[in-house]
């Protein structure tokens, strides 16, 4: 779809939303939106943002007629009221349409057997993987979360050849799968993980005890669910489905427009959705448009990598930076593993940031002199200087859900 059909199909949802959904009525009261015309009129519009709708809660986002609606989700509320996400049945499809597209990306067809391991119910993602694996004819196992020894059992017993999941939990899989000498009886082929921004370091110990290649899946509940973007075999950025959604790239500070290749945080239009459309969501997630076509020659854009979340930006020192960064300095750093925290303090009134980080496995070298690499490379890499707490191999919590990594202890 090119630029214009774009800008005229989000136009189009602008006009209809300030019509008919409750929150936009409020929203975009006195903006006459049948004078926007141009993509500067476009990005004139407010953002929404999470808040919007946790104050529309339950439904005030609501499109369409009470029977028009066949099912909800909710994304989990850690603070504060949940967000509810009603669908139509032409929503469903739609994004039945684009996992099955996902799956394809990732090379899966109606010949393999897909584990389903995330939560099925209020979350979206169980769901969401079922309906597209189904579009595509390949079998269902869909275990949903947790019981690991019973994802174990079935996942061999029944030949599963793509596992879904998070990254975490395909660690989970991963070391589990080591311990119990499994290797042997798993024919696991693809993994698509996704909802967590995930280092190099989970995917070489996962590539190196499973062997399996692996695709990165993004979205968001508030945006269908997973399914809005995947990568190829390429590896080298999201494709993106932008005949359903419309990204934008922000400076999550100013609000500004980026241009392509520059990072900053994501903004999504689902200027296709009946039930609940969003118009310039602010995704909180860091990323960047890759400019120029994919090697692998799909024409749908790409993002790249989730890069960390505008509301995980630690300001330390009258610094910013992101988890990520850390975890890219681990990574170059010989003997430490995949799991890290930070951890932040005040202490005689200054900030201090603690980064706890745990010894490849089988490690046996010097701690004290990895200490003093991870000092070093942080003071020249992030301009901070870090107080290291190196811990033994599996010390730090795993978990089947996002692994939360900076806890801010300051007052
Ligand atoms: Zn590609």
């Amino acid at each position: 779809m090119n630029d214009m059909d774009i800008l005229s199909k989000c136009l189009a949802q602008v006009r209809r939303v300030a019509k008919k959904s409750p929150m936009y009525i409020e929203k975009f009261a006195g903006i006459d939106t049948e004078k926007l015309m141009t993509k500067d009129d476009f990005e004139s519009l407010p953002f929404t943002t999470k808040q919007d709708l946790r104050d529309a809660y339950p439904m005030k986002m609501q499109c369409v007629p009470d029977e028009e609606i066949v099912r909800i989700h909710s994304s989990s509320g850690t603070t504060g009221k949940p967000v509810i996400m009603p669908y139509s049945e032409e929503d469903l499809q739609d994004w039945a349409v684009m996992m099955e597209r996902c799956y394809r990306f990732a090379g899966v067809t109606e010949k393999d057997r897909v584990q389903i391991t995330p939560g099925f119910g209020l979350w979206t993602a169980g769901l969401g993987f079922q309906a597209g694996a189904e579009r595509l004819g390949a079998m269902v196992i869909p275990t949903g979360a947790g019981n690991t020894d019973r994802q174990l059992q079935l996942m061999c017993d029944l030949n599963a050849s793509v596992l879904i999941g998070t990254s975490s939990y395909g660690l989970v899989i991963a070391e589990e799968v080591d311990k119990r000498g499994l290797g042997e009886q798993i024919k696991l082929k693809r993994g698509i993980f996704g909802s967590e921004r995930w280092g190099d370091k989970i995917r070489e110990r996962i590539y190196k005890t499973l062997g399996i290649e692996f695709f990165d899946i993004y979205g968001l509940t508030e945006i269908y669910g997973p399914g809005i973007a995947i990568d190829c075999h390429e590896h080298t950025g999201m494709h993106y489905f932008n005949d359903f959604i419309y990204c934008e790239i922000i400076d999550p500070n100013t609000g500004k427009v980026l241009a392509d290749g520059e990072e900053g945080e994501i903004v999504i239009t689902t200027f296709r959705k009946h039930a609940a459309p969003l118009i310039r969501f602010r995704t909180r997630d860091i990323s960047r448009i890759i400019p120029g076509t994919c090697p692998c020659g799909s024409t749908f854009p790409r993002l790249d990598r989730i890069v960390g979340r505008s509301d995980d930006m630690i300001k330390i020192k009258g610094t910013n930076i992101f988890p990520a960064q850390v975890e890219a300095i681990l990574k170059k750093i010989d003997g430490f593993g995949s799991e890290y925290r930070i951890i932040l303090e005040t202490e005689a009134l200054r900030d201090r940031m603690i980064v706890e980080a745990e010894v490849q496995l089988g490690f046996s070298g010097d701690t004290e002199a990895l200490a003093d690499q991870l000092i070093r490379e942080c003071k020249s890499g992030i301009g901070i200087k870090v107080i290291p707490n190196v811990v033994p191999y599996g010390s730090l919590p795993r978990s089947e859900k996002k692994t939360q990594r900076v806890t801010d202890k300051r007052y």
